[in-house]
């Protein structure tokens, strides 16, 4: 799944820096402030389904179906827990700098896969070895790894005790006739596993309802009394089992449990392991009111005529809101469907369409030739249109609604382009015989990758023919995503949701990649660099997570769907590829996707083939490597100081992380990747940056005299450093300010070099760090500094502002940097900025909307034009009338950034109900109305009033419910605030007080507390 808000920013140089190093420094990771509990969620996060022992035998039955992992869930099992003397050793080995994740590792050779260099780097040589070890244990000692967390916000909060050693009799619920559900587990027993479903369904669009068909054949693993599989909001009618035993069909009773989800049936005699079962449902259910299931959604054309279709959102839960089945990734299985239809209807599935049967309106589509898991099951009744175009024997489509076709023709272009480079680059072709790709005018997610059926939302695939290069990078980005879930995620899929990254991190990483290499006229790489920078900022939260973690809940599966599982995912690979010789990602990718296919996977099984793939000699494992990014939460920080101008020391192998550290300086061309303390003697060096364009998922403090050498040579030559560095220099600082490393004078010191500076990254870096502030003292009413604010960052950008132009622009990257810069400053209401602004919004109006707005411009130029009550009104009314998606949401952005409380007003209800603005729109409208000051409070208080009804459309834990949290709650930065968000929030119990993102929402808002307290003496005297 692709989530919906991207936030945009572009490359422009690619030139080296002109000069690099071998330097003198020491680096020493720090391990401050460690928090206990992240020590103890790397302990358990490493094994952590460990079948105990001193549990009673288990009947086979009770063991949770995990098809090819070496792990058991156990029913009734807690956490592990240490007992006392693991606990004191855990302590001394953490004094002496050791983390227990490497105890187990304390045999193995002490090189790692960073030993071997890239192909520019430097050998260690033997002394340097013996050297680095002996360095190494003092360098252990001295090394702290930074949970990024400033000491205030610090909580200690252990894990959980759970009494590991009382055998737990199973407490069977009761089902909702009374009779016990022979069932205790979210995870489904491993007794049946489905081999194929005969699906059938009949929609009714008038009643809104429908009624199924579903047939089950199945096999029997274990030997078993009961079937249980998953079943939501479905009447189950009739119910039929029939097998070898039992002779002939009989019917049987079907037991429900609805806070799980699942349906059984009993039988009094044991079904044999070998045994073949084939179960037959019949059902009826309503469409689906909200995004998910079988739901229903309307489109209305230019002439005013509404049309109503019916689609399908089932990851990650709710393919059983739209038939009764095993809802687990692990189960795969075949599928045949049929759907029955109106005329004028056309329907769609995962596979093509085999025939119109006899004549009715019942379509059949050819049973699957790949077994999938159900959440990738999808089909759609609709009246859309199509335009189609053949690609290596794959005939790939895009369906639109019929006044929209053409605007599908960049997304067909793209994405049979991006299909021949992953057949190529993943050396096996896609799977299917068609690919379809339909823009669904009701859709909450960015997009869904359903096997052969892609359903998106329409602005995430359909392109204006006036579009800018920021809409169409948009699209090729998520088509990208989704194409890359083809393979990664539909023919290899994770056994369970706690591996979500394995298809979200895979698909976010490959999507930048492809592009990169495909699109370069797009700009992909300074997004990429954004979005590396967006997830440094959510894994520093202490309420961030371990990638790979626990789930045992629904609402914890719904959150695996956050910035770690895609983001810091992805950024790892990105680490990972940059830090592996030539091919070897590639080629394990490729031996991980030909080993894999058809089945189910856990991290560890990537790694593995990622280190077979290893063509030199130097083998070692990547999942030692990788081990301290995927079980830890957070991320190190590296601490740079010289010692007497003479030695440098580069910790890699930490005892809690293994960084591959690369860096550049002022007298080498070329970028080292540090492998190993080393004792390379270099004078003269100047300064040194390390984390060379930002490759790593890690910050740098250089110290004063670091960080003042590297201020200094950017004041006298910024191209020093690629755009990358200068960016990754600015979000570092910024990054060590919040966390007290620094002071705001050395922030204010390295941005005096930005005049200078006319690359996207580093200025939409800037731009945004100083905007964050300037909201913060915004919202406290600090109305003296935000003044000042307001002309530092006005002062420091004007030159460039200035120098931006207002007509077409065909370079993504300078599109992205003017739209960043002007709307930074028309909301600073600068007057070049807002005057040209008007102007541009008067000729569109004079020329009857005939004299295009550059699209790059269009947001804030309907935002300028909004402030005005005529404006207002007027934007309001385009908006009714517009067709094109993407033009429609900059209105809507420019409706909800109005200061007038009752628009505001007016709009968050109007997003409620649905009308004149789609509810799915509803984070978009939120994270616009928080921004301004007159906004914030009132969706805080629209929240609290309505959160009834914010469940009902989205589901507690759901991406949309954490953007919601986080847009309303993140610029609150006083005590009160804090009491009122927590208050509100423990009152919810059930309806969303567990959820992740209020913990989140909480630390920021005590860390927004924080940085006030510390930074607004220094602003009163500084700014
Ligand atoms: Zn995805």
């Amino acid at each position: 799944m692709c989530e919906a808000i991207h936030v945009i920013r572009f490359p422009l140089c690619l030139s080296l820096p002109s000069h690099f190093h071998f330097c003198t420094f020491v680096c020493v990771a720090e391990r401050a402030n460690l928090p206990r509990n992240m020590i103890e969620n790397s302990m358990f996060e490493e094994e952590p389904d460990v079948v105990d022992l001193t549990f009673p035998a288990l009947d086979p039955d009770e063991v949770v179906y995990e098809p090819r992992s070496s792990r058991l869930l156990v029913r009734g099992l807690g956490e592990n827990e240490l007992d006392e003397e693991e606990e004191d050793y855990e302590s001394s080995a953490r004094l002496l700098g050791m983390s227990f994740m490497n105890r187990s590792s304390a045999h193995r050779p002490s090189s790692s896969p960073y030993t071997r260099q890239a192909p520019s780097c430097s050998r260690p040589s033997a002394r340097t070895m013996v050297v680095c070890v002996l360095f190494l244990v003092i360098v252990a000692s001295m090394t702290m790894v930074l949970y990024f967390l400033p000491g205030c916000t610090f909580t200690r909060t252990g894990c959980p005790k759970s009494n590991s050693t009382t055998p737990i009799d199973p407490a069977y619920p009761n089902s909702t006739n009374g009779e016990l559900f022979p069932w205790t587990e979210l995870r489904l027993p491993a007794s049946i596993r489905p081999l194929h479903y005969d699906l059938t369904l009949n929609p009714d669009l008038k009643t809104m309802t429908f009624t199924g068909h579903t047939v089950i054949s199945m096999s029997v693993q274990h030997n078993t009394k009961r079937i249980v599989l998953h079943s939501a909001e479905l009447n189950i009618t009739k119910t039929l089992v029939m097998s070898a035993v039992l002779s002939s069909q009989c019917d049987v009773t079907v037991l429900e449990y609805k806070p799980r989800q699942q349906i059984a049936v009993k039988f009094t005699e044991e079904l044999k392991a070998g045994q073949h079962l084939v179960l037959t449902l019949d059902y009826s259910a309503n469409l689906s009111h909200n995004y998910d299931g079988f739901y229903n959604s309307s489109h209305t054309d230019k002439n005013g005529v509404k049309s109503v279709l019916a689609a399908t959102q089932f990851e990650p839960l709710a393919a059983r809101k739209a038939f009764p089945c095993f809802d687990e990734p692990a189960f795969k299985a075949t599928f045949l469907v049929k759907i029955s239809r109106e005329s004028g209807y056309m329907t769609l599935s995962n596979m093509p369409k085999v025939t119109l049967l006899n004549g009715l309106l019942l379509d059949e589509f050819e049973k699957s030739s790949v077994n999938m898991s159900t959440y990738l099951v999808a089909f759609i009744v609709a009246n859309f249109t199509s335009i189609s175009e053949n690609v290596s024997d794959t005939l790939v489509s895009v369906y639109s609604v019929p006044d929209k076709k053409e605007h599908t023709r960049f997304a067909l272009k793209t994405a049979s382009k991006l299909l021949q480079f992953y057949n190529n680059f993943f050396d096996k072709t896609y799977s299917l015989k068609k690919l379809d790709l339909v823009a669904i005018p009701d859709f909450l997610a960015g997009a869904m990758e359903n096997w052969g059926l892609i359903t998106f939302r329409e602005t995430s695939l359909l392109v204006g023919n006036n579009s800018s290069r920021l809409e169409q990078q948009l699209v090729a980005s998520v088509i990208a995503h989704e194409l890359a879930h083809q393979w990664f995620g539909n023919l290899v899929t994770m056994s369970w949701w706690n591996d979500l990254w394995l298809n979200e991190g895979f698909a976010t990483y490959m999507q930048y990649m492809s592009l990169q290499r495909e699109f370069p006229e797009l700009d992909t790489d300074n997004l990429f660099l954004a979005m590396r920078f967006r997830a440094l900022a959510k894994d520093a939260l202490n309420s961030s997570h371990p990638v790979i973690v626990k789930v045992d809940t629904a609402e914890q599966v719904l959150e695996m769907f956050d910035s770690v599982s895609y983001e810091k995912g992805a950024s790892i690979l990105l680490m990972l590829n940059a830090s592996l010789p030539g091919e070897q990602f590639r080629k394990g990718i490729i031996e991980y996707l030909r080993k894999f296919s058809g089945l189910n996977t856990v991290t560890e099984d990537l790694w593995n083939s990622l280190t077979q793939a290893e063509v030199t000699p130097q083998h070692q494992s990547v999942s030692e490597m990788m081990k301290s990014w995927m079980l830890q939460k957070g991320f190190p920080l590296i601490t740079v100081s010289r010692s007497k101008g003479q030695l440098i020391v580069f910790c890699t192998i930490l005892s809690l992380w293994h960084i591959p550290v690369t860096y550049v300086n002022d007298s080498l061309l070329t970028c080292y990747i540090i492998l190993f303390v080393s004792d390379n003697l270099i004078n003269n060096v100047k300064w040194l940056k390390l984390n060379y364009r930002n490759t790593g998922f890690y910050i740098v403090h250089y110290g004063d005299e670091g960080w003042k050498a590297l201020i200094d040579a950017l004041n006298q030559n910024i191209s020093v450093l690629t755009h990358e560095d200068r960016a990754s220099l600015i979000h570092n600082m910024f990054a060590l300010s919040r966390l007290g490393r620094v002071t705001f004078r050395q922030v204010l010191s390295l941005l005096n070099y930005i005049s200078n500076e006319t690359d996207t990254a580093p200025v939409t870096e800037a731009l945004s760090q100083l905007t964050t502030i300037y909201k913060l003292l915004d919202k406290r009413q600090e109305l003296g500094l935000v003044a000042r604010m307001k002309a530092y960052i006005l002062n420091r950008f004007d030159s460039l502002i200035c120098k931006q132009t207002w007509g077409e622009e065909l370079s993504a990257s300078k599109q992205k940097l003017r739209s960043a810069l002007l709307e930074s400053a028309c909301s600073l209401d600068h007057p070049y900025c807002v005057q040209n602004a008007t102007e541009l919004y008067k000729q569109y109006l004079e020329s009857n909307r005939t004299k295009q707005i550059p699209g790059d411009l269009q947001r804030l130029v309907f935002t300028v034009a909004a402030r005005s009550d005529e404006g207002w009104v007027q934007v309001l009314q385009m908006y009714a009338h517009a067709t094109y998606d993407a033009e429609k949401r900059k209105m809507l952005q420019a409706l909800a950034s109005t200061q007038d409380t009752r628009r505001i007003v007016w709009i968050l209800k109007a997003v409620l109900n649905g009308e004149t603005v789609q509810t799915q729109e509803l984070p978009l409208v939120f994270s616009t109305v928080s921004n301004g000051f007159a906004g914030h409070l009132f969706t805080w208080n629209f929240i609290q009033e309505n959160w009834n009804r914010l469940i009902e459309k989205f589901p507690v834990g759901s991406s949309a419910i954490q953007s919601i949290i986080t847009s309303t709650t993140s610029q609150f930065s006083t005590q009160a605030h804090l009491d009122q968000v927590q208050g509100f929030f423990t009152s919810l119990k059930e309806r969303g007080s567990q959820m992740r993102v209020v913990q989140e929402a909480l630390e920021t808002i005590r860390l927004n507390q924080c940085w006030m307290d510390r930074n607004l003496p220094a602003f009163r005297q500084w700014l």
